[in-house]
C-alpha cells in the first residue's frame, strides 16, 4: 500500500474486485495483478474465495398439543422472548435436538396423529408431534392450565390469527390425521 495514498488504494481494490476480480468469472487477462496473483500461477481462479461451508441447519424435535372441548381450543400466550415471542399459540413442549418429546399421562395423554407438524425456521427445522387432547365436560380451567399452562378457550377467531407453525398443526389435528 503506497503510504501516501491508502485511501486511493482501497479505492482501487475495491473497484478491483468488483469489476474485474469478481467473485464469478475474474476477467484475469486485463487484471493487472495477473503477474503477481498466485491464483491465477495456480490456474485456481474460478476456486477463489474459498466459501466456508455451511453449517448444516439444526434439528429439533417437540410436540404440540390440540387441547380441545366444548369450550373451544386451549391457546396460550408464548413468552415474550425466543421465537414466535408474545404470540399465542397452541400448548408445546420445549422445541430441543434429539427426541426428548415428554408426553402427558394419565386423562391428559391425548392420542398422537400419524403425520407430525414439519416447519423450518431460519435458524433449526422442527418436527412436532401432533396431540390432541379431549377435555370432558365439567373440567376445572384450573386443571387444563396446570397442565397446559396458563390460557384460555381460543375462539374460531383466535385460531385464525395462529402463526404459520401453528396452523400447520391446527389443520392436521382438525383433519385428525
Ligand atoms: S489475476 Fe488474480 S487477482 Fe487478477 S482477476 Fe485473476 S484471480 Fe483476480
Amino acid at each position: 500500500m503506497p503510504p501516501d495514498r491508502p485511501g486511493d488504494f482501497v479505492q482501487a481494490t475495491i473497484d478491483l474486485g468488483a469489476v474485474v476480480c469478481r467473485p464469478r468469472n475474474p476477467d484475469c487477462l486485463l487484471c493487472p495483478w495477473r503477474d503477481a496473483c498466485r491464483a491465477h500461477a495456480a490456474g485456481t481462479e474460478a476456486a477463489r474465495p474459498v466459501r466456508p461451508e455451511k453449517a448444516a441447519r439444526p434439528h429439533r424435535l417437540g410436540t404440540v398439543y390440540w387441547v380441545w372441548g366444548e369450550k373451544g381450543v386451549w391457546l396460550v400466550r408464548r413468552p415474550d422472548k425466543g421465537l414466535l415471542g408474545g404470540m399465542l399459540g397452541l400448548p408445546t413442549s420445549e422445541w430441543r435436538a434429539g427426541d426428548t418429546r415428554p408426553r402427558l399421562a394419565g386423562a391428559w395423554a391425548g392420542a398422537t396423529l400419524n403425520a407430525p407438524v414439519t416447519h423450518v425456521f431460519t435458524h433449526f427445522s422442527l418436527d412436532l408431534a401432533v396431540v390432541r387432547v379431549h377435555i370432558p365436560k365439567g373440567t376445572p380451567d384450573a386443571d387444563v392450565a396446570t397442565a397446559f399452562g396458563e390460557g384460555f378457550w381460543g375462539s374460531a377467531a383466535d385460531l385464525a390469527g395462529l402463526p404459520t407453525v401453528m396452523q400447520k398443526a391446527r389443520k392436521l389435528a382438525e383433519e385428525g390425521r
